[in-house]
């Protein structure tokens, strides 16, 4: 039985998941394909709110990967949704992001996008906005201190490109955030409306969610209560998983999305020693041990999951705590490629 029969559907974040810039990650279109031949359900989840999700499936069949835009759930759609329970149709909106969030917002709550302070909107919501001036954040900022709602689509400070992290949706939204004595209301991940959206416009009674960061993936599927994959094909890696919070750590770990095919990682635990697969870790006041041989990445990984859960459990329990990162754990092996 693999990882994946556990559950009706698996969700993706896509950035480190499922594609890294323009390519895709290596296993990632045949690890699709292989789920799509099940009966599971798949959803890409982005907190960009700049794209269609036209778009997102059109990039997504470039790279050899089966998606149609219901496939695809977006912070933009989450706005709309906080957007249209909280006011009332035709309310005046200042809206400082890319044509699609404003269309979305238009189309789904109704709202009248106006162009500043000066129209005193009721809300101003912000998204990606890569044509913004500095008046406008100005213009923005004013409107907040009249007494508009503040929201925004996503808090990432950063967004991954093929010229280098560049400045995200959260630069602007800390721009804001010197001048205003409070947040704002946030649509996407680690936050909940996003992943409420998600498994909403899916109808996933038990899903997983597969991200690559702790402080956004796994944070937002630990919100809504639901399972998470912590792959290692993206932004984080296993020191990331070490110091993660209880409310960082996921359900499960794999390399890639295609660990969702394997069996599950087991991890054997009692007080001084955690043992998954060929791997053992145990704990001594010289620290920690590594037993067993690292052959492959799976086991490499093995070795680090049994690591990360016997770290967390001494945390958990107050003790004071060697560190993981002198454990003496190989390098991750180099992939060998199948004949
Ligand atoms: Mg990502």
């Amino acid at each position: 039985m693999s990882l994946v029969d556990r559950y009706d559907t698996a969700l993706f974040d896509l950035d480190g998941v499922i594609y890294l810039g323009p390519a895709a990650v290596p296993a990632a279109p045949g690890a699709l394909a292989a789920l799509r031949a099940t009966d599971t359900r798949i959803g890409f989840v982005t907190n960009n709110a700049s794209r269609h999700p036209d778009v997102v499936a059109e990039h997504l069949q470039d790279l050899g990967i089966t998606a149609s835009a219901d496939d695809v759930i977006t912070s933009a759609q989450a706005m709309a949704r906080l957007l249209a329970d909280r006011i009332v149709p035709g309310s005046p909106v200042l809206v400082l992001g890319a044509p699609y969030l404003r269309e979305e917002l238009v189309a789904q709550a109704q709202i009248v996008p106006v162009a500043s302070a000066q129209d005193a909107p009721v809300a101003v919501v912000q998204g990606l906005s890569p044509d913004m001036t500095w008046a406008d954040l100005c213009d923005a900022t004013a409107a907040i201190h009249a007494g508009a709602t503040w929201y925004a689509t996503n808090t990432d400070s950063t967004r991954p490109t093929d010229q280098g992290n560049l400045p995200g949706c959260g630069a602007a939204v800390n721009a804001i955030r010197i001048a205003v004595p409070h947040d704002p209301i946030v649509a996407g991940k680690p936050f909940p409306p996003l992943m409420r959206e998600t498994l909403r416009r899916l109808d996933a009674r038990h899903p997983i969610f597969v991200g690559d960061r702790t402080d956004t993936d796994i944070a937002g599927a630990n919100a809504v209560g639901i399972d998470s994959m912590l792959v290692f094909s993206g932004a984080h890696g296993p020191a990331d998983l070490w110091i993660a919070d209880a409310d960082h750590r996921p359900t499960h770990l794999g390399l890639d999305v295609a660990d969702l095919l394997r069996p599950v990682r087991e991890v054997r635990l009692d007080t001084t020693t955690a043992e998954c697969g060929t791997q053992r870790i145990s704990v001594d006041t010289d620290g920690y041990h590594h037993h067993g041989v690292v052959s492959d990445e799976q086991s490499w990984a093995d070795a680090h999951w049994a690591l990360a859960k016997l770290h967390w459990r001494l945390v958990d329990g107050g003790a004071r705590v060697p560190d993981p990162g002198a454990t003496g754990l190989p390098d991750r092996p180099v992939r060998q490629e199948a004949a």
